[in-house]
């Protein structure tokens, strides 16, 4: 059970359907680490449970078996990896075990505060022998300091006088999670992590461990500070480490553990066990009241750009906050790290990078905070030589593909079809480096990164594609829609390469101007007749279009298929990727998720307002919304064709997703690209704010349940308030000089403040 407040999450269930769910939505992490939120002292051994602690972008290989290994199939992916589990601490009463399934549980509330940054349990607790305990457990995973996980514990007795035992454990004996009938979570078990040392230095437990196939080491480094006298008794064997700590206390006596836990990988440290302990000394060198200050101010400064207020209605500005805050819990700050599709919540997808970062996820940094934009495609830039590989592994001699799934730039899709053959990826990227160029100005980047982005993947389309009757046409990939593969001219793949195309060679002359091309034409082995070649091939790019039905077909053959048959297919059958093979569901007109919609989103001047328009209408009876990446993109298109009511439905089911549990696969881990959908159902569906080389632009309307909403954009060093309510839409100019504007079609010069009635 939810209930409503907008800056909490709060749960009271003890359900263990609905336990191990919430595992998933008060999951503690920083884009660093993340901690799945298991209780402590555990659960029934029968219950259904997925223990887990992450760390971004650290996973093992994997083995890929194929029954037909086919030339060029991967055979082993990279997959996130559950390491040391620093979350046990059991407590004692009398000899009664602290359990929310024993004794009686006279209150309970589980918390997510996303002002504090910390998730909290409370429970008042009487053991079978009738002593009462009042218990709060306290989670952070530190913003300011990524390393620290912390669990503050602290006990009242209400009626007990005497020993006290809490049993904390640091274990590293670890396997990750599967499920052999879900294609969405791995499918067989497997070990990955070996414990190489365990060592006790300066009352700081340290447990070393090693990936089995990808030689990646990790640290974990727990030290207990008790206040209380206390006795400590310490024991390990070769995998864990157990303490046992003892002290008495009396009837209106609080007393309290803090477990602090460091995790430091050999990606990022030279001397993981080393950095482990300097940061060890460095935390526990400081008050946990200062350490629980320092992540209220990184979020107040977070919020202060990121929030987006809606008056009138509760329970969507409690999933609009939720959303917001999942998206700084899973996004990578550095180089190596992205963000994964279930972010640091969960095992779902393996921990692996999709597409969905620059499309759903990057314009909420890009437009709030355009720094975390940057690292997110910084990393990008950074697997560019493995993305030119794994071109060369799908046989075109030049250019850059991006793989479908990774985690260190490798490809780890087994199941090329709707995975290798999505290369729009490579557009979608490109698409995010030009949007970035367009909302920063930072030429520097241009030059340092982003225009050798877009030779590449500009490169791969040359190799890709060919002309027939003199069009520019794309063969054999797969857009969007995974119930669609395999076709030739998916428009969604040909409009947004076009756009590739053209933005390699506007690339081509900003580098000329601002940075020194001949060095980068040298190294990468550019020639000007291949940028002409690129400005030929997007203006003839081939764009299905249908004169009689006026809209953009999915692909050459889309529209010959025969229409699924919705009315006899039953309830129970959705998502129809768990229930039918998909050879059956490619032979029909259904798609998972928007496809020609989203170009339609992204690249609107492309088509006429009657083409969106059919399109929409067309698309819409027939996408069944199996991927939690659709219904956002519905409700922004709804928006801009006037339909708010139909908008603000399906912005209702993109923004509950998670917490209602409405894909019934919340437990496997937050959908990372519906929370980025979520933002840019309000600002670019709502708000209608669109970014273009002619300027910026908001086309704002309001839903009819809503008294106001207001949001915040950086925009080209400004940053700029938008307030719109039933009448008016209000601009205010925050930060930065004066700068035009376009709303409702009219340019503005915003100087302070300007009132759209
Ligand atoms: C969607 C993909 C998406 C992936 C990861 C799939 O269900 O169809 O578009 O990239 O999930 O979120």
């Amino acid at each position: 059970m939810i209930e409503n407040n907008k800056w909490e999450i709060v749960s009271c269930s003890l359900e263990p359907s609905e336990l191990i769910v919430d595992e998933t939505l008060f999951h503690t992490a920083n884009g660093y680490i993340g901690v799945r939120g298991n209780f402590e002292e555990g659960y029934p051994s029968k219950y259904d449970t997925i223990r887990g602690t992450y760390i971004n972008g650290f996973y093992d290989l994997s083995e890929v078996k194929h029954g037909e290994k086919l030339y060029g199939f991967i055979e082993s992916k990279q997959k996130i990896i559950n390491i040391t589990d620093v979350q046990g601490i059991e407590l004692f009463v009398a000899g009664d075990k602290f359990s929310l399934f024993d004794g009686e549980v006279l209150d309970y509330k589980r918390t997510l505060d996303m002002r504090t940054g910390v998730t909290k349990r409370h429970v008042v607790w009487q053991s079978p022998k009738g002593h009462i305990l009042e218990i709060d457990i306290v989670r952070m995973a530190s913003f300011v300091k990524p390393e620290l996980f912390l669990i503050d514990y602290t006990i009242k007795s209400i009626n007990y006088d005497g020993e006290i035992v809490f049993v904390s454990t640091h274990i590293g004996e670890v396997s990750n999670y599967f499920n052999p009938h879900d294609p969405r979570v791995a499918g067989e078990f497997e070990k990955h992590l070996s414990v190489t040392e365990i060592r006790r230095e300066e009352h700081v437990d340290l447990i070393h461990s090693e990936t089995n196939a990808s030689g990646l080491k990790v640290t974990s480094a727990v030290k207990h500070i008790v206040s209380a006298q206390c006795q400590i008794e310490s024991t390990s064997d070769t995998r864990s480490l157990i303490s046992k700590i003892k002290f008495n206390i009396k009837a209106g006596n609080i007393e309290k553990l803090t477990k602090y836990c460091i995790f430091t990988d050999s990606i990022r440290y030279s001397d993981c066990a080393q950095s482990a302990l300097c940061a060890m000394h460095e935390v526990t060198r400081m008050t946990l009241s200062k350490l629980y200050q320092s992540q209220e101010d990184y979020l107040n400064a977070f919020w202060e750009m990121a929030d987006v207020k809606v008056e009138g209605d509760e329970k969507l500005q409690q999933g609009i906050h939720f959303s917001v805050y999942q998206l700084l819990q899973s996004v990578g700050k550095d180089k190596y790290s992205n963000i994964a599709a279930k972010g640091l919540s969960g095992e779902g997808y393996e921990g692996h990078y999709f597409w969905d970062t620059e499309i759903y996820m990057l314009p909420f940094f890009l437009l709030t905070h355009p720094k975390i934009a940057e690292d997110l495609l910084s990393y990008r830039y950074e697997k560019l030589d493995a993305a030119r590989k794994n071109a060369r592994m799908l046989g075109h001699q030049k250019g850059a593909l991006y793989p479908w799934r990774t985690i260190s730039g490798s490809e780890c899709s087994a199941y090329f079809a709707s995975g290798s053959a999505q290369y729009h990826i490579n557009a979608d990227i490109a698409y995010m480096f030009v949007q970035h160029y367009l909302v920063t100005k930072n030429i520097d980047f241009v030059v340092s990164k982003s225009a050798e982005v877009l030779f590449e993947t500009a490169r791969l389309w040359m190799d890709t594609g060919h002309y027939t009757g003199g069009s520019f046409r794309i063969d054999a990939v797969t857009g969007p829609d995974e119930y669609t593969c395999l076709v030739n001219n998916n428009y969604y793949t040909n409009v947004m390469a076009k756009y590739n195309l053209k933005w390699a060679v506007k690339c081509y002359e900003l580098v000329k101007v601002h940075g020194d091309l001949e060095s980068l034409a040298r190294r990468i082995g550019l020639s000007e007749e291949e940028v002409k070649n690129w400005g030929e091939a997007y203006q003839n790019m081939y764009l299905p279009y249908d004169e009689e039905l006026d809209l953009n077909p999915q692909d050459d053959t889309f529209l010959s298929k025969a229409v699924w048959d919705f009315p006899s297919t039953p309830e129970e059958n959705y998502p129809l990727l768990l229930h039918y093979h998909p050879l059956y569901i490619y032979r029909y007109q259904v798609c998972k998720q928007a496809d020609t919609v989203l170009a339609h989103f992204l690249l609107e001047d492309e088509e006429e307002l009657s083409t969106i328009q059919n399109s929409f209408n067309y698309y819409e009876k027939i996408t069944t919304h199996d991927s939690s990446l659709s219904t956002c993109i519905f409700s922004i298109m709804a928006a801009k064709l006037g339909d708010v009511h139909k908008a603000y439905d399906y912005f209702i089911q993109t923004t509950r997703l998670d917490l209602d549990n409405t894909h019934h696969n919340t437990k496997d881990g937050i959908h990372t690209a519906n929370m980025g959908g979520t933002y840019m159902g309000m600002v670019y569906g709502f708000g209608g704010l669109r970014i273009k080389e002619t300027g910026i632009y908001f086309n704002p309307t309001i839903p009819e349940p809503w008294e106001h909403y207001t949001f915040k954009v950086c925009y080209q060093d400004r940053v700029i308030k938008v307030h719109v309510n039933k009448r008016e839409c209000v601009c205010e100019l925050i930060e930065g000089e004066a700068i035009e504007i376009n709303v409702r079609n009219n340019a503005y010069v915003l100087k302070d403040e300007i009132i759209i009635v």
